[in-house]
């Protein structure tokens, strides 16, 4: 049940509900939705909602229908991120957790780690008690492979993730990894699902072989009554009549689970198709279906693996995989990162050596597409600091105030954002990184307008371009320009009519509190805008892929062509060439260059070196 608490409800008054309740022996949480208080309880101690509705203080009591409460997103709005070392699975970014079936050997689990954490994967898995079907096949290491994992973690960095099959293996799971399994075959244990509620750690709970969604939630609920609210779903497959595929994978249960629960759910491939070859096509349609993340097998030597070879990736195939999600994930608004966990250290190693929370400055308000670009390339690490201009931006990273700033380049559409260009060449800093978002703008207003109502659309000059299809069936709207596309919802939100409609994603909808009229109003739905990451300092953040340089080169003939031949000379790809005027000399030029490859490497050393001998002014911008 839902309580919704009056605005002026009194301390006593909210403090005599809370008594009944926990007398009655109900689990209450404490909700802020949409700026009002709410009660959330898993009974009613024994009352009818009617007395609770009496009750001074209380606005009203909705029933929450569904059997299973605290995993219900009605008594917890917001999605639950689950925490793991610098690993956050539910957030904007994709997690993957890879590793062999079994741990069989050191030898084995250490080539394979490695190998999965160069391709992407944050999180490693390997079974030490293995639930076999046969009592003749391998069952697991056993406490040997516990120990083996708790190397992986020390040697590389990785956070480990295995299964628990008894209450019994409690003490040495807790002792040596992050993250326990409670395999598909145990999802109605409930002893184990009890014992593992009690132990607080982070849980992968699978759906069972034949577990309906309610079912599976169910066992949810069991972790979260004995307090620990760290769960993360996992659909393996279920059972079904189709005899090609292990498990019939069901997809559907992504979005149905993102509607009812407020938990992060991740999809295993492996175990749902038990064929390689099928494993791949699965987890890309997963990521476009919303999954917070994936489970993948992978083998260094699957033909002679001791469980699940056939169904294990080699690891080529997964890095082949990975780069696919790389793409797939911000055509729906998330990222792949490649360098989250270097980056994770990298900007511990900062807060360590200046003892504060690192900021990013970015333009515009919170719910803006440089708030997302912000919040999807450092997660919840950095705090995001909103400026009202891009010099405000290099202003705050040049005095300190930030440590970051993170600014557009170019889109897709529109092209390159000139003034950052400028910028780029007048500060002295480092980029460090890029980020791509998907830009999807969205008609916004006051809960429930009718498109009729609406008067005025406030948004970017940008958003008007990019819309302009959309835009031409209303032409008696007026265009009132702000300057970013947060600021717009948050004008409407403020204006309080419903005449008044904003363009702006979606995220801005919900920090206001307004609605999605119309979804993907844009024209083209290829609109992606490149952001860069600027810093005054370098940040060590692992293999760099791409660097930026700047130049100038002498007024003869052949000057730009001799810099771009030193390039082909050495076989570097060039991915862009954008020229800018140069301030107080009319008709001369800076030429702007993105390349593959880090420029500080050793290996590129001569391409800089004949540079700077071709050039009047050479700058690198950074390599990332
Ligand atoms: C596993 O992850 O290795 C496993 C045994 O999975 P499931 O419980 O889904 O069969
Ligand atoms: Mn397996």
């Amino acid at each position: 049940m839902l309580i919704v608490l009056a605005q002026d409800i009194t301390q006593e008054q909210k403090n005599n509900i809370l008594n009944i309740l926990r007398q009655g022996r109900c689990i209450v949480r404490e909700i802020t939705d949409a700026g009002q208080t709410i009660i959330g309880s898993t009974g009613t101690a024994g009352q009818k909602p009617e007395f609770f509705e009496k009750l001074p203080g209380v606005e009203r009591v909705v029933p929450v229908k569904t059997a299973f409460k605290l995993v219900s997103r009605q008594l917890h709005p917001e999605d639950t991120r689950v925490q793991i070392g610098d690993v956050e699975v539910g957030g904007e970014r994709i997690v993957v957790i890879a590793g062999p079936c079994a741990i069989e050997s050191r030898e084995q689990t250490m080539a394979i780690a490695r190998e999965v954490k160069r391709y992407g994967a944050v999180l490693f898995r390997g079974g030490a008690f293995k639930p076999r079907t046969s009592p003749y096949s391998f069952q697991g290491l056993g406490e040997e492979g516990l120990k083996i994992l708790a190397e992986v973690r020390e040697a590389l960095g990785l956070r480990v993730v295995t299964e628990i099959t008894t209450p019994a293996q409690a003490d040495l799971v807790m002792k040596y990894v992050d993250v326990v399994q409670i395999g598909a075959r145990n999802m109605q244990n409930f002893d184990l699902l009890k014992c593992i509620g009690r132990l607080g750690k982070p849980v992968l709970l699978k759906r069972g072989l034949s577990a309906t969604i309610e079912e599976w939630l169910m066992s949810a609920e069991y972790i979260l009554s004995e307090g620990n609210e760290n769960v993360i779903l996992c659909e393996r497959g279920i059972r079904t009549f189709e005899p090609y595929t292990r498990n019939t994978l069901d997809l559907s249960a992504i979005p149905v689970i993102k509607n009812l629960t407020h938990l992060p759910v991740i999809i295993d491939p492996s175990h749902a198709t038990g064929m390689r070859e099928k494993v791949s096509p699965m987890a890309r349609a997963a990521i476009a279906a919303g999954a917070d993340g994936l489970m993948i097998e992978v083998h260094n030597d699957p033909d002679r693996a001791m469980s699940d070879g056939a169904q294990s990736l080699y690891p080529e195939q997964f890095s082949q995989l990975m780069r696919d999600i790389y793409v797939i994930s911000p055509v729906v608004g998330k990222q792949l990162d490649f360098g989250y966990l270097d980056k994770a250290k990298a900007v511990h190693h900062l807060k360590k050596a200046r003892g504060d929370v690192q900021k990013a400055a970015f333009l515009g308000e919170i719910g803006s597409n440089s708030h997302k670009a912000c919040t999807q390339y450092f997660g919840s690490q950095v705090s995001p600091l909103p400026m009202i201009s891009f010099k405000e931006i290099f202003e705050s990273v040049n005095s300190g105030k930030a440590d970051f700033g993170v600014v557009p380049i170019e889109n897709s559409l529109a092209g390159s954002v000139h003034e950052n260009y400028d910028l780029l060449l007048e500060y002295d800093f480092r980029i460090i990184g890029e980020i791509t978002l998907r830009i999807k703008h969205n008609l916004i207003g006051h809960p429930g307008t009718k498109i009729e109502e609406i008067k005025r659309v406030h948004s970017h000059p940008q958003v008007f371009r990019q819309c302009q299809q959309f835009l031409a069936r209303y032409p008696h709207w007026e265009h009132v320009f702000v300057t970013d596309t947060a600021r717009g919802v948050k004008q409407i939100h403020e204006s309080g009519s419903n005449a008044d409609a904003a363009l702006a994603g979606k995220d801005a909808a919900d920090v206001y509190g307004m609605e999605v009229l119309e979804e993907g109003v844009e024209t083209n739905p290829r609109n992606f805008t490149r952001f860069v990451i600027i810093s005054a300092n370098s940040l060590s953040n692992g293999q760099k892929k791409k660097s930026s340089l700047v130049y100038s080169t002498g007024n003869q003939p052949g000057a730009l062509f001799e810099t771009l031949k030193i390039f082909a000379d050495n076989g570097v790809n060039l991915v862009k060439l954008e020229s800018r005027p140069i301030h107080g000399k009319p008709w001369e030029y800076m030429f702007y260059i993105d390349m593959e490859g880090d420029i500080d490497s050793e290996a590129l050393a001569p391409v800089l070196k004949q540079l700077k001998g071709k050039t009047d002014f050479l700058k690198v911008l950074g390599s990332y």
